[in-house]
């Protein structure tokens, strides 16, 4: 693997509804190193406006600071991105890529439940949640859009295959570079199905954002853990068809407990914080606590 020999635009891109944990710590520590000569970026993904919380923002800059790490300011806050996420919508829209779907979790699940089989037989995305049947996906536009004036609650979703069609139609080829194995990985558009890309009162979700801001910032090496690699199936095509450039890809290896398990923030595991106030310096957490930032 050679890409920390030249210069890239890396990016961490952390949600503030938590603190961060040592997979965070990993993440943000590989994307600095990968970024070679180049630079590293914070990026702040905080769409989710009802778990944002600003301690946690400020958080994350201290964590990261005593860490080592430093990123030029102002950061990115997404949250003020509302509008420019509105008119990549748009752009989808016209493009005739997303439709309105109003099913709800439960009228998902029950009409899952229905078909032969039931949840069991059904089939199930990398995140093991089930794909997306399909209501409301070929309604008429004259249902459709007596719909929109009810004024219900209704989720943009991407419909995969149209998309998947168009973008190949536009680019030719339909993979990223998987930079970690120096490998081209072909699309699967129907790996996570028709994904909600927006919804009525948020003009975006983290497929779109995350898409909009990698261009925005000419990322040019995308690195996350491996858990999001399934979603970059999905991120290749809207950049295709959002005419953005192609970032490659690094997805490292996930930071796990001694019993296997991976971290989250949900799942209430320590934060950076708990070892720094333990008496860690950052050499001895990196030294210690993370695998090798190999790379
Ligand atoms: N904001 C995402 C998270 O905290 C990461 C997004 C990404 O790296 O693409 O899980």
């Amino acid at each position: 693997m050679t890409t920390q020999d030249t210069a890239h635009i890396t990016r961490f891109a952390p949600s503030p509804n938590g603190r961060l944990h040592l997979g965070h710590a990993y993440s943000a520590l590989m994307a600095h190193k990968l970024a070679g000569s180049g630079r590293f970026i914070l990026r702040i993904e905080d769409i989710d406006l009802g778990r944002r919380r600003q301690h946690f923002i400020d958080a994350i800059y201290e964590d990261l600071a005593w860490l080592g790490l430093s990123w030029p300011t102002p950061v990115m806050i997404q949250s003020s991105r509302f509008d420019i996420y509105k008119t990549a919508l748009n752009r989808l829209r016209e493009m005739e890529v997303v439709y309105p779907c109003w099913a709800s979790r439960a009228d998902i699940r029950d009409y899952i439940n229905t078909q032969q089989g039931g949840r069991e037989a059904w089939p199930v995305d990398p995140d093991g949640a089930a794909i997306y049947p399909g209501l409301y996906k070929d309604i008429s536009p004259s249902k459709r859009d007596a719909m929109m004036w009810e004024g219900g609650n209704y989720a943009w979703r991407l419909d995969s295959e149209k998309a998947a069609a168009i973008a190949r139609q536009k680019n030719g080829v339909l993979s990223y570079f998987e930079a970690s194995q120096q490998e081209n990985v072909d699309i699967n558009p129907g790996l996570y199905g028709d994904v909600i890309l927006a919804r009525k009162d948020i003009p975006t979700s983290y497929h779109l954002s995350v898409v909009v801001d990698d261009a925005a910032q000419d990322i040019s090496l995308v690195t996350r853990g491996m858990d999001l690699q399934g979603a970059t199936h999905i991120h290749r095509i809207l950049q295709i068809l959002l005419e953005y450039p192609e970032p490659e890809y690094y997805h490292h290896e996930l930071v796990r407990e001694a019993d296997g398990r991976r971290l989250s923030k949900r799942a209430g595991d320590i934060g950076i914080d708990y070892y720094r106030d333990q008496g860690y310096g950052p050499e001895q957490l990196i030294g210690e606590c993370l695998p090798p930032l190999t790379g």
